[in-house]
């Protein structure tokens, strides 16, 4: 790597806002020694034109000894992410390459056959006579052949030991502050009927602790491979065959991993086992340091790891099976105004399971105050579950308001989502798990609401086993961590302005909890919060069209009111005095 190139390989044709700074911090940062650095960049510092930055500085081939890893990879968890690398002309010289699912046969008969379901994939020794023209092959051989491929985490850990994606001398990993989660959802074996083609043959028994586990294991192992066998006789599969085919791999090759990690006493990973009521087992690992080794660690020489939410430098080594001493931090300021994001009290009393009941029509009278107030403007409110989600569209629809409200389930999810951000009107989007990867700038989106502290399910193993080891800081830091990223949602470029409205007491009580894990930009959020003057729901209601005692009187309100309310006679409180059109920051790039 020659982190000197680093201001030249920057692909932007200027330098917008603290860019320019954050290059040579990450230069020093690189040419001091160090094999990783964090580069804790928030919304609209530009992140994938750093990363792109910092992948340009990678060796090159012709510049290195034949057996020296050359080029550099982009990765991120997020696919939205992804696309909008992919959609961006600056970053045009990365090339992206996904999984075989995302890409159609060409051959005839079978152009809408996914290529994992393809001829080739179903027949033994299929000789493919257009493989040199396949989308998915040949997206791969480019990617495989320029200096910069770029992929979703999921494919660059699953490529992991492969011929074609082997070691390059630099990794890029944007939206990296989940990396140990997603590293533990990825290791993480699902046992079920869906999972296991061979669940009939070979059911899990009662799960007591890990050794049941670990014979079950060995078990299913030989069962699979049996199937493997019978399957690998024939000549030709069915679709449905080919699936159980890779799914079988997949499993023996989890399963496999689990025992041998398992077995491991030098292993830093602890497993822990959930069985559900359905009869399914869920085979988790703790701090899978080993897996990220295998699957990021041993692909490159030289990291950079970006995100707007690494809390704590050293917490994040520990999750990630990284030593801090060779680990750097950059720290690249915000340049949006602190007014354009303001934070708002309104907090009804505490969303736990206990007082929910109590508090959640308190939070949707609230919702319909809010929407009062921003009665032109579009909001998103994020319920954190399924169940609290369809409990406030309920009260919402007796409070006469839910013409404006739309929602989703696990089903309609994106189809909803889509179809709430193109529409015009000033719609309402309850929303679930959506904190993160939306970009919903300018109109898109004006204000939001935080039903519930985002702390992590005490139902699941692994986070019971946290807690009962003290890890108390980890536990307020991911929930912090997802209300930063939740209000990142609707501010996404220096003359953008959203409004965040906190519902639930415990995030008064998170933020003070998490105060020293806080970044200052975030902190000077919270200490300018304050409680708005709503209008009372009982002129709410009549606003909306519907009574206070839940009759609906209108129906839907007419969608054909002017845009322009919204920028001259803003509800979040900030004073359009001054034109942002104007403002000195206005220009900086918000890719964040
Ligand atoms: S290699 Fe040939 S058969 Fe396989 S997906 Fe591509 S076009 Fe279809």
């Amino acid at each position: 790597m020659d982190p000197s190139r680093i201001v030249e390989e920057f692909p932007a044709p200027s330098f917008r806002g603290a860019q320019r700074r954050a290059l040579e911090d990450i230069r020093a940062a690189f040419e001091a020694g160090n094999d990783v650095v964090l580069v804790r960049a928030p919304t609209g510092s530009g992140k994938s034109l750093l990363a792109r930055a910092v992948a340009g500085c990678a060796r090159r081939a012709g510049a290195a000894a034949p057996t020296e890893p050359v080029g550099a990879y982009y990765t991120t968890p997020q696919v939205s992410q992804l696309d909008d690398v992919a959609g961006d002309d600056l970053l045009e010289d990365l090339s992206v390459i996904r999984g075989k699912s995302n890409y159609d046969c060409i051959l005839p008969g079978e152009t809408d056959t996914p290529v994992d379901r393809a001829p080739c994939a179903r027949e033994r020794g299929f000789d493919c006579p257009v493989e040199h023209r396949c989308p998915y092959f040949s997206d791969r051989a480019i990617a495989s052949s320029r200096p910069v491929a770029a992929m979703t985490l999921a494919y660059f850990m699953r490529t992991a030991g492969s011929d074609v994606f082997g070691t390059r001398d630099v990794v890029v990993v944007d939206e990296a502050h989940g990396l140990a989660e997603w590293a533990e959802m990825y290791a993480t074996i699902e046992l079920s009927p869906s999972t296991v083609p061979v669940w009939d043959a070979c059911e899990p028994p009662d799960v007591a602790d890990l050794s049941d586990v670990e014979g079950y294991t060995e078990r299913l192992t030989t069962v699979c491979e049996r199937r493997q066998t019978e399957l690998r006789s024939k000549a030709e599969l069915s679709p449905a065959e080919v699936g159980e085919r890779d799914r079988l791999a997949e499993l023996v090759r989890e399963l496999e991993w689990f025992l041998e990690d398992l077995r491991d006493s030098d292993s830093p990973t602890t497993w822990v086992a959930d069985r559900r009521e359905t009869g399914a087992v869920t085979v988790k690992p703790l701090d899978p340091a080993r897996y990220l080794h295998h699957t990021v660690w041993d692909r490159g020489r030289r990291f950079a790891l970006l995100s707007a939410t690494i809390l704590d430098k050293a917490a994040f080594c520990r999750g990630a099976g990284l030593d801090p001493d060779d680990v750097a931090l950059v720290d690249v300021p915000h340049t949006f105004p602190v007014e354009h994001r303001p934070l708002y009290d309104v907090t009804q009393g505490k969303m736990t399971y206990e007082r929910r009941e109590e508090t959640l029509p308190a939070v949707a009278r609230t919702v319909v105050r809010l929407m009062a107030r921003h009665d032109d403007e579009k909001g998103l409110i994020h319920a954190h579950s399924y169940d609290i989600a369809d409990r406030l569209r309920d009260l919402l629809g007796e409070f006469g308001v839910g013409g404006r409200v739309r929602g989703h389930d696990s089903e309609t999810r994106d189809a909803a989502l889509a179809g709430w951000k193109r529409s015009d009107d000033p719609d309402v989007f309850v929303s679930v798990k959506m904190e993160e990867a939306l970009d919903l700038e300018g109109d898109r989106c004006r204000w939001q609401v935080l039903c519930k502290a985002p702390y992590p399910n005490t139902n699941d193993s692994r986070v019971a086993r946290r807690l009962e080891d003290g890890a108390w800081g980890w536990y307020y830091r991911t929930a912090l961590r997802t209300v930063i990223q939740a209000c990142g949602r609707v501010v996404r470029a220096p003359d953008d302005h959203g409004a965040t409205y906190l519902a639930d007491s415990s995030l008064l009580d998170l933020f003070e909890r998490a105060r020293g894990d806080t970044p200052d930009w975030f902190a000077a959020q919270v200490d300018r919060m304050e409680r708005p003057a709503l209008p009372s729901f009982e002129t709410a209601v009549d606003v909306a069209g519907g009574s206070a005692d839940g009759r609906e009187r209108g129906g839907r309100r007419s969608r054909s009111r002017s845009r322009s309310r919204s920028r001259s006679s803003r509800s979040d409180g900030i004073d359009d005095a001054d034109d942002l059109d104007d403002h000195p920051l206005s220009d900086v790039w918000g890719d964040g």
